[in-house]
């Protein structure tokens, strides 16, 4: 069986769907809702037109699938309680429309097309006094060009489209044509604080740094998203769903763990252990739900050894250039700040390191159960110095990373 590169990518957006709950609470305060009466999709000729009017305007795109044919809008933020779907729908090329949370912040209409179609027409009025109204049309479109369009766009942020025409860059490995985009994960937070010693609290600290190697990575010309941004929880797996919803080139999570017994002390940068590889395919496509996975791609006939198999065929792309990553922070740690745990790379078997399609690695920068480390994670100026090792060391790695993902389209 021959498993084309696009297939896989397919698999990953559809792990995109795999978000538990509709988000967090503080992001519930600017929603928009669909107005009752306001909302069709319908034929028109060949065509499709939709119209769903909206509480209050939000910030949307769009962009198409191919395989089954989707049209996917994506809202910053509508709450789809009480969405009649069924009632919604009065197209014959419209096959079905889900709604649905994308994580915090995120979520999303996706309608099923009988045949592949081009956005003709799209726009937002803020037409008072009915408030805004979201228009689309569609018109047919051949394959090849819809294929040719087809594809998350490259960025999470939400902008309104400068023309009707949905982007035309699938998510793909980064290959110094583009921004590379880091996601950052300070570890813990909200209900679980981590590990607590001498009146520091991780998930604080690890915020606090988060916050300050973000500035010095955008400076550096990264493009650079949080999945927290403040004390809240963030489930594991929806922290690698924000990392692949904004497409990106790599994920680092930020720890400072504490040991109950022994000395520890120095930093230590973590990938997913090997044999834990298999069974986290396995894991993910046994428990991420079928009607979720149909919002990116169709799953229904395909079963988990295929997925589990799809995976990991990402996975032997992306294991490689994590493991670089880790050894790139390595140096770029030890050259900043020198105080790097005795066995400074280790492998273990963590949720957050599970994209199987993002190089992935986890940072434990110190141990707050050591007096040391937590006077240096204490230090503005100390923080500073590791934030600069690693700028350096995604720096270095993208490099090289480009240079092999230029070598192996070739
Ligand atoms: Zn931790």
């Amino acid at each position: 069986m021959i498993l084309g590169r696009v297939q896989v990518w397919l698999l990953a957006l559809g792990l995109l769907a795999g978000l538990p709950g509709a988000g967090r609470a503080e992001t519930l305060t600017a929603l928009a809702h669909p107005v009752p009466g306001q909302a069709v999709v319908q034929d028109r000729g060949a065509g499709v037109e939709l119209s769903l009017g909206l509480s209050q305007g939000v910030p949307w795109r769009l962009f198409t699938l191919a395989d089954p044919w989707r049209l996917v809008l994506d809202f910053s933020q509508v709450d789809w309680t009480g969405f009649d779907a069924e009632a919604f729908d009065r197209s014959e090329h419209v096959l079905a429309v889900r709604t649905g949370g994308l994580g915090p912040g995120w979520s999303r209409m996706v309608l099923e097309l009988d045949g592949p179609m081009k956005v003709a027409q799209a726009a937002l009025s803020g037409a008072e006094p009915a408030g805004p109204v979201l228009g689309l049309s569609l018109e047919p479109q051949d394959a090849e060009a819809f294929r040719a369009a087809a594809g998350v766009p490259e960025s999470a942020r939400f902008t309104l489209p400068e023309d009707a025409r949905p982007p035309a860059t699938p998510i793909r490995r980064q290959d110094g044509s583009r921004p590379v985009m880091v996601v950052l994960d300070p570890g813990h937070g909200g209900v679980d604080p981590g590990a607590e010693h001498g009146g520091e609290v991780e998930a604080k600290l690890m915020l606090t740094f988060a916050l300050e190697l973000q500035e010095v990575l955008l400076r550096a010309g990264f493009e650079v998203l949080l999945t927290r941004h403040d004390d809240s929880f963030v489930p594991l797996e929806a922290r690698v769903s924000i990392a692949r919803a904004a497409g990106a080139d790599v994920f680092l999570s930020l720890h400072a763990d504490a040991v109950t017994e022994g000395v520890a002390h120095g930093a230590t940068v973590y990938t997913l252990a090997e044999n834990a590889s298999d069974s986290a395919s396995r894991k993910l496509a046994e428990r991420h739900d079928r009607e979720d996975l149909l919002a990116g791609v169709d799953l229904t006939d395909q079963d988990d050894v295929i997925a589990g198999v799809l995976m990991d065929l990402a996975r032997l792309e992306t294991q490689p250039r994590s493991e670089r990553l880790a050894d790139a922070l390595v140096a770029g740690l030890r050259r900043s700040i020198g105080a790097l745990h005795k066995r400074p790379r280790l492998e273990a078997d963590f949720s957050v390191l599970k994209a199987p399609d993002i190089p992935s690695v986890l940072l434990e920068l110190g141990f707050l159960s050591s007096a040391r480390d937590r006077k240096r994670l204490t230090d503005p100026a100390w923080r500073a110095r590791a934030a600069a090792g690693i700028r350096d060391a995604l720096l270095a790695w993208a490099k090289a990373d480009a240079a092999e993902a230029r070598l192996v389209r070739k």
